[in-house]
């Protein structure tokens, strides 16, 4: 439905211009993204895709906002990796209630190669129930991400969480060339890439402005570009961070959405912090896709049935899978969501 090609994306931003978009008056601003969002998407859809954590906690990595780093102590219960038929189950339930994408997160630096052939029977059994696959398994190596592609794993993410200059007070277990450089084994795979990053964490403008910079003057803007809301949970060093200004949060939102007005902007972590009148500006803004599920990895998500009954209050659908997109489908999956707000929540993600 896109009315620009590829060869019209930007990707020379400059942290001057992102600025001047970021500090325009905010009506100016959603204006923009709006009108910039009509010219790409329909503005009443939103896609929905599930996030099951398939390996909770213990992770040797110390990102500093994150319950499941093994370096800080948040009263987190450590799970090994889930059996592939309980990833299966749950994939076919979250398919059953709407979602098109199914993600897997596990808390690891990288894959071993122990864990492999589990996490590719996964994406294979996943990919068979006519979902969407993605994973999020930490660092990739060029092998490790071929076999991913070849098993019919559609996204890769991996997020880029800050800018450069920021990146080294929030991680320091891992580079950002690294992070980059698993970004382009992804791309260089076929998969599609899935990377956006966190607001909140005591960044400055000129690190939220130069994020979007990394991502969109990548060769190829990611696809789907997740834009978080620090959720502070007790034992980590960012706890105590300041709550980020809603105003600030959308525009955010926006400025992702002029720069890669092709990728999907994925409200992400943060959404059970938001009213349904922020949540509903952040559609305007230009976001289109969300978690749908009762937890996100390790923190709350608003519950599947509120976001239903929101959606349907802003008269927003759920996205289609561009290979289902016969209105049956359409109607099948209109009509699970509906029935789900009356039904127990299927989402059990380990906590
Ligand atoms: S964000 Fe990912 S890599 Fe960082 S500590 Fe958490 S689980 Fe590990």
């Amino acid at each position: 439905m896109s009315a620009t090609t590829a060869a019209n994306l930007r990707h020379d931003w400059t942290l001057n211009e992102v600025k001047a978009l970021f500090e325009q008056p905010f009506n100016d601003l959603l204006f923009q993204a709006q009108s910039v969002h009509r010219a790409h998407f329909d503005p009443n859809r939103v896609q929905v895709s599930t996030l099951l954590s398939i390996k909770t906690g213990a992770c040797p990595e110390d990102c500093k906002y994150c319950p499941q780093s093994g370096h800080y102590n948040t009263g987190l219960e450590k799970e090994k990796l889930l059996e592939v038929q309980k990833v299966l189950e749950a994939a076919a339930e979250a398919k059953a209630i709407g979602s098109t994408r199914f993600c897997m997160g596990a808390a690891w630096k990288h894959p071993s190669a122990k864990d492999m052939p589990y996490v590719l029977k996964m994406v294979e059994g996943v990919k068979a129930l006519g979902l969407e696959t993605c994973m999020t398994l930490g660092k990739l190596d060029k092998e490790q991400t071929q076999a991913l592609a070849a098993a019919g794993l559609d996204y890769y993410n991996h997020n880029l969480d800050t800018s450069p200059e920021f990146y080294g007070n929030i991680i320091t277990t891992r580079t950002y060339g690294e992070r980059l450089e698993t970004l382009a084994y992804v791309r260089d795979s076929g998969m599609k890439i899935c990377s956006g990053g966190i607001l909140g964490m005591g960044e400055s403008l000129d690190d939220r402005a130069g994020l979007l910079i990394q991502l969109a003057n990548l060769p190829e803007h990611p696809e789907s570009v997740p834009i978080n809301m620090l959720v502070k949970v007790k034992g980590t060093p960012l706890a105590d961070e300041q709550d980020v200004d809603p105003f600030d949060f959308i525009r955010m939102l926006a400025v992702a959405r002029i720069m890669m007005p092709q990728s999907h902007v994925r409200l992400s972590a943060g959404r059970e912090a938001m009213n349904e009148q922020m949540q509903a500006l952040a559609f305007f803004a230009g976001a289109n896709s969300i978690f749908y599920g009762e937890k996100l990895l390790t923190t709350a998500n608003p519950q599947a049935n509120k976001d239903m009954e929101l959606f349907a209050r802003l008269g927003i659908k759920p996205e289609e899978r561009e290979e289902h997109a016969d209105e049956v489908h359409q109607a099948a999956i209109e009509q699970a969501l509906v029935e789900q707000r009356d039904s127990k929540l299927f989402y059990n993600a380990a906590v």
